[in-house]
């Protein structure tokens, strides 16, 4: 991914264009959603760009996809009551839009939107 046009969460990691960033570390970043689909809805994204879904970066480097699950639940500890969901899409079919990898992590009221409803 890297040989083509940056994608727009390599654009937030580089503050070339603007977030609410909710938590940061050398490796994963994580960010309001701009279209929230529950009341917490943050996307936790590894800063590398080098991977496009959640099967390369498992088959890549598990330990930051482990990083990736710790930051999700820091979040939704501090944000909320600690129990939360963490979806990976993985495919255009499956409505993945940036391939760049990144988990949803959803808590409290979930809302009826595609990502969350059923
Ligand atoms: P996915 O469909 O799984 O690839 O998820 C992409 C997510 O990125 C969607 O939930 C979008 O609402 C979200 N998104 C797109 N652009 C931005 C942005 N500039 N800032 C924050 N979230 C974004």
């Amino acid at each position: 991914m890297s040989e083509s046009t940056p994608s727009i969460f390599s654009r937030i990691i580089a503050r070339e264009i603007p977030a609410t960033i909710v938590a940061e570390n050398d490796r994963v970043i994580a960010f309001e959603d701009i279209s929230p689909q529950a009341d917490l809805h943050v996307l936790v994204v590894p800063k590398t760009d080098e991977y496009a879904d959640v099967t390369a970066l498992a088959a890549g480097d598990p330990e930051l996809l482990a990083e990736v699950v710790a930051m999700a639940k820091q979040i939704a500890d501090e944000r909320s009551d600690g129990q939360y969901r963490l979806i990976f899409n993985n495919g255009e079919a499956a409505g993945q839009t940036i391939f760049h990898v990144h988990a949803h992590v959803l808590a409290g009221n979930l809302g009826e939107g595609t990502l969350v409803g059923h």
